[in-house]
């Protein structure tokens, strides 16, 4: 019976309220709240609210004065309560059934190429793992589930570059975790010198946040050169809807763009300072150069290379293989770039727009200055044409070279500290704005 008399039809809710209110239990205030929350159905919000507003609510009411109480008494959050299960006698078994169930909620995927890629985003995430769900076990990939915050991650490690891979591994991917939701392809890549849209250079260093993908190593060869085809089939489409206005509300609005980069930068900081940041150091401006388009990384001196041929831009393996130092690329030739002068750290600027991909390496000024001002396009990578009809995907990428004939690995280590911190600071908007309903 309700309290006016009436039949209720949710009399076990009715009488775990009477019990709570006759209760005169001794319990901490803030857990109080919450148990009382849910049993005081004359709080809780209207039925016509909404999943959002529930979320919400619920939050506020149950979740947070739980966290508030084992924060104050217990002096340890919610993700860490499986640990308590050890102290508390539970068996280290027990322990590795309740995160191989956390995983299998994994709700957001890392995909990396490399090792240096794959080794910064392991030392931006909050706890790694040693366990893996069973389907998981069972497939090629290679996997190491974590946690950022109160996200689960699960980072796929791609067994090698280039869209074949990626495409593969996100298959499985999905078959073993069904329930990802945001694939974040994280790395180094190519960049454009300049990004047209915001009128800003790009240097070394500097993050790519994807708001589209063009295939460019698709299409006809004819004999006046290589056409990528336009046909929108055969282009991927754009970011799902909501993917879609999170990415242009996060770089339209000094609000959430100067959010994401000073997280972006205090993650920075703090993987720099770690034991892994020690390889992954700034190299310094003055290491950061830019030449002309039409000065080719090639061997100097006609009487050592019969290859390399200023006119036609071929190019040996050797000049491929070896320093732009060593071969004596000059200073001379190189183009200025006055944020590069300027005085202070470096912080890393985040640019938004589309990104090209395809499965060669971009290693030609001329071809990549092509690329950009048909498609304006202010990156080039190689993996994420394979998650991108698979999941909603967004690319973050720390930009380790010009795409150019000088391009060498000096810039790679840098470039995934800076794409790991800023996947880290986006993917906190993306739960805090749609994971929690907000
Ligand atoms: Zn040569
Ligand atoms: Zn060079």
């Amino acid at each position: 019976m309700a309290p006016d008399g009436s039949e209720d039809p949710n009399t076990d809710l009715f009488t775990a309220q009477r019990l709570w209110e006759q209760s005169e239990w001794d319990m901490h205030t803030q857990y109080r709240n919450a148990v009382g929350a849910c049993v005081n159905w004359d709080s809780w919000v209207p039925d016509d609210a909404g999943a959002a507003r529930l979320c919400r609510w619920l939050y506020e009411k149950v979740v947070s004065p739980i966290e508030d109480q084992l924060a104050d008494e217990f002096n340890t959050n919610i993700e860490d309560v499986d640990n308590l299960l050890l102290s508390l006698g539970k068996s280290k078994d027990q322990r590795s059934i309740l995160l191989a169930q956390q995983n299998r909620l994994s709700n957001h995927a890392v995909i990396c190429a490399l090792g240096v890629e794959s080794n910064a985003v392991m030392a931006v995430m909050d706890e790694v793992y040693e366990t893996l769900p069973e389907a998981a076990r069972e497939d090629a990939n290679a996997y190491t589930t974590g946690r950022i915050g109160k996200t689960s991650i699960v980072v796929v490690h791609l067994p090698g570059m280039g869209k074949l891979n990626a495409a593969s591994s996100a298959m499985r991917l999905k078959s073993s975790f069904p329930n990802v939701g945001l694939c974040l392809v994280v790395g180094v890549c190519g960049g454009a010198p300049y990004n047209s849209r915001t009128k800003k250079d790009i240097v070394l260093g500097d993050i790519i946040i994807s708001t589209g993908l063009k295939q460019v190593d698709f299409g006809r060869y004819y004999q006046s050169g290589f056409v990528p085809k336009d046909d929108p089939e055969d282009n991927f489409g754009r970011p799902v809807e909501r993917l879609r206005s999170f990415l242009r509300m996060l770089s339209e609005t000094d609000h959430y763009y100067t959010r994401v980069a000073d997280a972006t930068n205090s993650t920075l900081n703090a993987l720099l300072q770690s034991k892994t940041g020690q390889s992954l150091e700034y190299p310094g401006a003055h290491r950061d150069h830019l030449y002309e388009s039409t000065y080719q990384h090639q061997c100097r001196s006609e009487q050592t290379c019969r290859t390399c041929d200023p006119t036609s831009g071929a190019v040996c393996q050797h000049a491929l293989d070896t320093s732009c130092d060593q071969l004596g690329c000059e200073p001379g030739h190189t183009v200025a770039r006055p944020r590069l002068r300027e005085s202070g750290p470096t912080h890393p600027v985040v640019h938004f727009g589309r990104v090209a991909c395809s499965d060669g390496v971009m290693k030609s000024a001329r071809d990549r200055d092509r690329l950009v001002e048909k498609y304006d396009v202010i990156g080039f990578e190689m993996e994420a044409a394979g998650a991108w009809d698979t999941f909603p995907t967004v690319i973050v990428k720390g930009v380790c070279d010009y795409a150019d004939s000088h391009k060498n690995k000096l810039w790679q280590g840098y470039g995934a500290a800076v794409a790991a911190s800023c996947m880290k600071a986006l993917l906190a908007q993306w739960v805090l704005l749609n994971d929690l309903g907000f």
